[in-house]
């Protein structure tokens, strides 16, 4: 924990002085949208589109990130990363927590028919989503499967009053997936699930002219070290961007445990002012409105499990 928080306060430092530096200097600016190991390729404003040398001491660079730009003998180099509205991350399979995308508008969380949705799992990415200020809307893909059951995984009921978008929809039939156009529209996405719901065929949807893999890949190999293709942000055809990182789009969102947990869970955060303690953990104090309203299940009783869940696990880690 100690750890984490440290580096969190060297990144918040090192970002700082680079923000310094890119404020006093005349360099060029431009996008990252292209990233893998030591390659990193850059759209600058003015149009073009080039690769870039880094200088060391940058600390990371993702997708998304904002940068300033330096020439020198016909050579590119990325000088500084400007200050980011936010950084997705996620805990690769040793525990490191590792960035994904920066400046994202939106996190695409992608359920689907099959495999049955993990309703734990999804409220980790709206927590992750939450705490980095990053919108979050949920499709329940694969609706071409879909029988006569109404909505048999709850999705619509506990997330829609949470004011939580839930779009059913099927590549296979096409419902919904001019909706799914509109969402994207003129905003920065991610898309995440896990393996097997549908994302590289939404991805080949989105950009038909691209080569987006669609395969069954096991979990192991999403989270796999080897995996080495590039993230790339894929500007869409109708205003708006994907980012797309191939090896980590079954990512495991990070959560912050080092700020209050109840402030990512919309309808938790509402109800902690009510409570006796300011400082409530909304467990087994006394005079707390969150456990109250969750016996008379006014909060649904997954989410206010998988609040305990984390906060069990921020507790122990
Ligand atoms: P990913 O692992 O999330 O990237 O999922 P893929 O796009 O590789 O899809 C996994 C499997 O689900 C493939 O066999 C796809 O053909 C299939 N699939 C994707 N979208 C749909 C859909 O809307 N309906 C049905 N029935 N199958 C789909
Ligand atoms: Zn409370």
């Amino acid at each position: 924990m100690a750890r984490r928080r440290l580096s969190q306060q060297q990144k918040r430092r090192i970002q700082a002085a680079q923000q310094a530096h890119s404020a006093s200097d005349e360099h060029a600016r431009g996008l990252v949208v292209s990233h893998q190991g030591k390659q990193v390729v850059v759209e600058l404003d003015q149009g073009d589109t080039v690769e870039c040398k880094i200088k060391s001491n940058l600390g990371t660079i993702v997708c998304g990130d904002r940068v300033s730009i330096e020439t020198a003998a016909s050579e590119y180099r990325l000088a500084a990363v400007l200050e980011r509205d936010n950084l997705l991350q996620r805990v690769d399979g040793f525990g490191h927590v590792r960035p994904v995308a920066a400046n994202i508008s939106q996190l695409v969380v992608c359920l689907a028919w099959s495999p049955e949705p993990n309703l734990f799992l999804l409220d980790q990415y709206l927590l992750s989503a939450e705490q980095q200020d990053i919108d979050a809307c949920i499709l329940i893909n694969k609706a071409d499967l879909a029988d006569e059951r109404r909505d048999p995984f709850g999705i619509e009921r506990i997330y829609r009053p949470l004011d939580y978008r839930v779009l059913p929809t099927s590549v296979k039939s096409g419902e919904g997936m001019r909706e799914f156009a509109d969402l994207l529209r003129d905003r920065v996405s991610v898309l995440s699930g896990v393996s097997g719901v549908g994302k590289s065929s939404l991805t080949a949807w989105l950009l038909p002219g691209e080569e987006i893999k669609v395969a069954n890949i096991s979990a192991a190999n999403e989270e796999g070290r080897h995996t080495t293709r590039a993230s790339r942000l894929y500007h869409l055809p109708n205003g708006g961007a994907l980012i797309d990182t191939p090896g980590v789009r079954g990512f495991s969102p990070f959560v912050d445990d080092s700020v209050a947990l109840d402030s990512g869970f919309r309808e938790i955060r509402e109800l902690a002012a009510q409570c006796r303690f300011h400082n409530c953990l909304h467990r087994d104090e006394p005079d707390c409105a969150v456990t109250a309203a969750a016996a008379a299940e006014r909060i649904a009783p997954s989410r206010y499990q998988s609040y305990l869940k984390l906060l069990g696990q921020a507790k122990s880690g």
